[in-house]
C-alpha cells in the first residue's frame, strides 16, 4: 500500500493525481510511477473516513503517508478529588476515569518546576498512600511539613474543610483561572480579617501575592481565555516537523515537536494527516476548545466532527489569516524551524560520529545500531545485567532489557557477562545482531563477547570501553563517573587499546551508549534490592546456607539485626567462618551506603521490560 487519502469526491480526487501533470503536489510524480491500482471504501460519515485513514496508515505504514509515532511522553498532573486526601501524580498518559487532568508539560523539569512552586502556594500532600499510612501510623509527619510544603493531614494537622480549600486553590490554578483564584483568596482574607482571625488572613495575603508572582511570569499570548492547541509546520527538503502550543486560559503552559523524516507529501497533506492522527489515535488527548491549524484543511469537516465526538462538545477547527491567533500560529511555526534546525544539526553530528567510528575501528559502514552490556552485583550479590540499543545516536528504550543471572556466580563479572550474552545472542532470529556490539570493559570483557559471538557462530563487530583504571583495578569500577582518566577502546585481535581524543564525536556517543548501559544496570540491581524481602536477601549470599540463616537468626533475634550487626558479633556466630562473616557484612555494608547514595524515591524504570523468557 502506498497512499492512505480520503475525499468526499473520489472521482476529483483521483483525477488531480492523474491529470495532466497531476495537481502540483510534491508526491505526485513518484507515487503516480510506482501506482498500479486505487481501492476505496465507503464510510458512513467523514469522520470515520479519518479513523480509518488512520487505522490504514497505522497498520500498513504507507511510504507516502506521514506517519505519527507518538513515542513522545506525555506528561501530565492527574489530581483526583474522590480521594480523601487528593494530590498531584505526574502521570504520563490522560485517562478519561472521572479524575482531573492537567497539562501537558514540555518536559518533567516544566512539570516539577510547576509542581514545587504550586505546593508553596497549595501545599497539597505529595506521598504514596503506603506513605501516607506509614507516617499516620508513626503519629509523626515527614520532612515535607517541616520544609511547609504540606500542611500534614497524616496526622490532622488540618482539617478536611481547609484541605479541600487547597485543593480548590490547585484546581483553579492549573486550570489558569487565577484572576477568579486572586478573588476568591481574597474574599476569605477579608472574612479572615473581618473575624479577627489575623494569623489566617496574613498567611490569604501571602499566598495571593505568591499566586500574582507566578501568573506574572507566565506570558499572556491572547487575552481571550481561551483553550487552544496551535500547530505549526517546518519543512526543509524531506524533512517536515510540526510543532504545537498548548495554550490554556490564553497562556502558553506547553510545547511539542513532532519531527518526520522523508516526507513527500504537500503541507495541506501534512497538516491534516497529522492532525487525523493527532487527536484520532488511541492516546486520549486533553481536547481545548479551539485548534488552530497553520492552513485550512481540506477535510469536509472530518477532524470537526471527530474532536467534536471525543470532546463532547463543540471543538472549532480553523486556519486564521490574521489577527492574534494567526501570531501564534508564527510562533508554532518558529518552534518547529528550530527543533527542524537542532534536529537536522544533532544528525549531521551523530552522522559524523558513527563515520569516524567506522574509520578508526575499521567497520565496513557508520554503526547505526549500538548495543552496550553491562554487569552490576553488590559484593557478588544479585547479579544482574543490562542492554541498552542506540539507534542514530539516540536510545531506544523500547529495546532495552534487564537479565538477571541464572548459572554464573556473582561475583564472577566475565561469566555474568558471557551468560548474558549467550541468551542475547540465541535469540538473533527475533532480534538482529546490531552493526556495533560493545561491552561495558577491557581485555576480559571483549575476549568474553568474542567468544560468545563464535560459540553461536556468529560474526559481528564488538568492542570493549574501559577507563584506565578500570583495568589497573577493578575494584575501582564504580567510580568509573568520575572520568579522570583516558577511555580506551579494545578491538578484537588487537594487543594495545585504541586511544580516541577525549575530544572524539565518536568516542563521546561511546561513552554515551556505556554510561547509560551502566545507569540502566545500577538502577535494575537497586530496584532488586529492594524488590528482594530480607530473607532472601541472605539466601543470596553466597556461602551462607540454611544452617548458617539459622545460626545467624538464633544469634541477632531477626533480619533486621543480622543486618545491623558489627563483623566481630557476625565473626562470634557458632558455625560461621571469618570468611562469612566478612562477607555479610560487606554485603549489608554496601547495601546501606548504596541506599544512603541513592534518591529517596527510586528512579521508576524506563520503558524497559525484563527480557522475556
Ligand atoms: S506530612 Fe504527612 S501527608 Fe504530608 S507528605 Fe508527609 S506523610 Fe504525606
Amino acid at each position: 500500500m502506498l497512499y492512505v487519502g480520503k475525499a468526499q469526491s473520489l472521482r476529483a480526487r483521483v483525477r488531480s493525481y492523474l491529470g495532466a501533470g497531476g495537481d502540483g503536489r510534491l508526491q505526485v510524480p513518484a507515487l503516480i510511477e510506482r501506482a498500479v491500482d486505487v481501492d476505496a471504501v465507503v464510510t458512513p460519515s467523514v469522520k470515520d473516513a479519518l479513523l480509518l485513514e488512520n487505522e490504514l496508515i497505522k497498520r500498513h505504514k504507507p511510504p507516502f503517508n506521514v506517519r505519527l509515532r507518538d513515542d513522545k511522553q506525555y506528561l501530565a498532573l492527574r489530581l483526583d478529588p474522590r480521594e480523601a486526601w487528593p494530590r498531584l501524580v505526574p502521570v504520563r498518559r490522560f485517562r478519561d476515569d472521572g479524575a482531573l487532568y492537567f497539562g501537558p508539560y514540555t518536559s518533567s523539569q516544566a512539570m516539577r518546576e510547576a509542581v514545587s512552586n504550586l505546593r508553596r502556594i497549595f501545599p497539597l500532600r505529595s506521598c504514596s498512600e503506603a506513605g501516607f499510612r506509614d507516617y499516620q501510623r508513626r503519629g509523626r509527619p515527614c520532612l515535607e511539613f517541616e520544609m511547609k510544603r504540606c500542611q500534614a493531614p497524616c496526622v490532622g494537622r488540618i482539617d478536611a474543610a481547609s484541605y479541600a480549600e487547597l485543593v480548590e486553590g490547585t484546581t483553579l490554578f492549573l486550570r489558569g483561572r487565577s484572576a477568579e483564584l486572586a478573588d476568591d483568596l481574597r474574599a476569605r482574607m477579608d472574612a479572615a480579617a473581618a473575624g479577627e482571625r489575623f494569623e489566617e488572613a496574613a498567611k490569604l495575603r501571602d499566598r495571593i501575592a505568591a499566586v500574582e508572582r507566578t501568573v506574572e511570569r507566565q506570558q499572556i499570548v491572547t487575552p481571550k481565555a481561551i483553550d487552544q492547541d496551535v500547530f505549526g509546520l517546518a519543512r526543509q527538503g524531506g524533512e517536515a516537523e510540526m510543532s504545537v502550543l498548548h495554550v490554556r486560559e490564553g497562556r502558553v503552559v506547553g510545547a511539542a515537536s513532532h519531527a518526520f523524516a522523508d516526507v513527500r507529501l504537500d503541507d495541506g497533506e501534512v497538516v491534516s494527516s497529522f492532525l487525523g492522527q493527532y487527536y484520532g489515535g488511541d492516546e486520549p488527548r486533553l481536547v481545548p476548545a479551539e485548534v488552530v491549524a497553520p492552513l485550512p484543511l481540506d477535510d469536509d469537516g472530518a477532524l470537526e466532527a471527530l474532536l467534536r465526538e471525543r470532546a463532547g462538545r463543540r471543538v472549532a477547527v480553523r486556519a486564521p489569516k490574521r489577527g492574534g491567533a494567526r501570531e501564534l500560529v508564527t510562533m508554532a511555526e518558529a518552534n518547529a524551524a528550530l527543533a527542524l534546525a537542532r534536529r537536522i544539526e544533532a544528525r549531521e553530528s551523530v552522522d559524523a560520529a558513527a563515520g569516524e567510528l567506522a574509520e578508526r575501528l575499521g567497520l565496513a559502514a557508520p554503526p547505526r545500531r549500538i548495543e552496550c552490556y553491562d554487569v552490576s552485583n553488590l559484593n557478588g550479590v544479585l547479579p544482574v545485567a543490562s542492554r541498552v540499543a542506540f539507534e542514530d545516536g539516540k536510545p531506544r528504550k523500547a529495546d532495552y532489557r534487564r537479565y538477571r543471572i541464572r548459572q554464573a556466580t556473582g561475583g564472577d563479572d566475565l561469566a555474568c557477562l558471557r551468560e548474558v550474552l549467550t541468551r542475547r545472542l540465541a535469540r538473533v532470529e527475533k532480534e538482529p545482531l546490531p552493526d556495533l556490539l560493545m561491552v561495558d570493559g577491557g581485555k576480559g570483557q571483549l575476549a568474553v563477547a568474542v567468544a560468545a559471538l563464535a560459540d553461536a557462530g556468529l560474526s559481528a563487530p564488538a568492542i570493549g570501553l574501559a577507563k584506565e583504571r578500570d583495568e589497573a583495578s577493578p575494584s575501582l569500577r564504580v567510580k568509573r563517573s568520575g572520568g579522570l582518566k583516558a577511555e580506551r577502546v579494545f578491538l578484537p585481535g588487537r594487543k594495545d587499546p585504541l586511544l580516541l581524543s577525549p575530544s572524539s564525536r565518536g568516542l563521546l556517543l561511546l561513552q554515551r551508549v556505556r554510561d547509560e548501559s551502566h545507569r540502566f544496570a545500577i538502577e535494575f540491581q537497586r530496584a532488586l534490592r529492594q524488590r528482594v524481602h530480607l530473607t532472601s536477601i541472605l539466601q543470596e549470599i553466597p556461602g551462607i546456607g540454611p544452617g548458617k540463616r539459622r545460626a545467624l537468626l538464633q544469634r541477632f533475634g531477626s533480619l533486621r539485626g543480622v543486618r545491623e550487626a558489627t563483623g566481630e558479633a557476625l565473626a562470634e556466630t557458632p558455625g560461621l567462618s571469618a570468611k562469612d562473616a566478612d562477607t555479610i557484612f560487606r554485603f549489608f555494608d554496601a547495601q546501606r551506603a548504596a541506599e544512603a547514595a541513592a534518591p529517596a524515591e527510586p528512579v521508576a524504570g524506563d520503558a524497559s521490560t525484563a527480557e522475556p523468557g
